[in-house]
């Protein structure tokens, strides 16, 4: 029987295939009172090896995108909305997303967090709870229930998007610095560049 520790999800067999998919259960990092918690996709295969998310080139991407911002991968939460690797890196299916959510909504909850960040479509979608063009509304903030508590949700395309498509990447580094904006750690570091 699956169980929380923490905010660690441990021995979840609810997802058949994803069980049989996965190497592990790939859990969030970051400070559990981070002002920012991003939230992806599903882990992929760099992240189910390592056991923890945005590892791989998309996680370059985003530490990349994060220095640009004024912020350290240290100073953020990182999640998905799937803890389990699909199969052959497909998307997560509808009864795997809600299978998870009890967990992706308990981490919300506890971290509390300024905001929430979507990276790509599939948290936007799950989050938002309506379609959502992730690269027009990117950027945008936008205010919902989750778990019956009111948040603020900042919409971003995934970092994997600006390795197709490098246009998206100026998009990528204005959404990540709207989300700087709500963070104590930017605002401290653009108050020392003053003197
Ligand atoms: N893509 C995601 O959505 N999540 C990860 O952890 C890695 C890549």
């Amino acid at each position: 029987m699956e169980q929380m520790d923490g905010l660690d999800v441990v021995g979840c067999e609810r997802c058949d295939a994803l069980c049989n998919s996965r190497s592990r259960i790939v859990n969030g990092v970051g400070p559990e009172d981070a002002d920012l918690l991003f939230v992806g996709e599903a882990p992929g295969a760099n992240e189910d090896e390592q056991g923890e998310p945005f590892v791989g080139r998309s996680g370059d991407v985003l530490d990349e995108a994060l220095r640009e911002a004024g912020l350290d991968r240290g100073d953020v939460r990182i999640t998905n909305c799937v803890r389990c690797r699909p199969p052959d890196n497909r998307d997560p299916r509808k009864g795997e997303l809600a299978n998870c959510r009890a967990y992706l909504e308990t981490e919300i909850d506890r971290v509390d967090p300024e905001v929430v960040v979507t990276l790509g479509k599939v948290p936007a979608e799950h989050l938002l709870e309506r379609d959502v063009a992730v690269t027009g509304e990117a950027g945008d903030v936008f205010d919902v229930a989750i778990a019956g508590q009111p948040r603020r949700v900042l919409v971003s395309v995934h970092p994997a998007a600006t390795l197709y498509d490098p246009s998206q990447k100026e998009t990528f580094e204005a959404a990540l610095s709207t989300a700087a904006e709500f963070t104590d750690a930017q605002s401290g570091q653009s108050r020392l560049g003053e003197f």
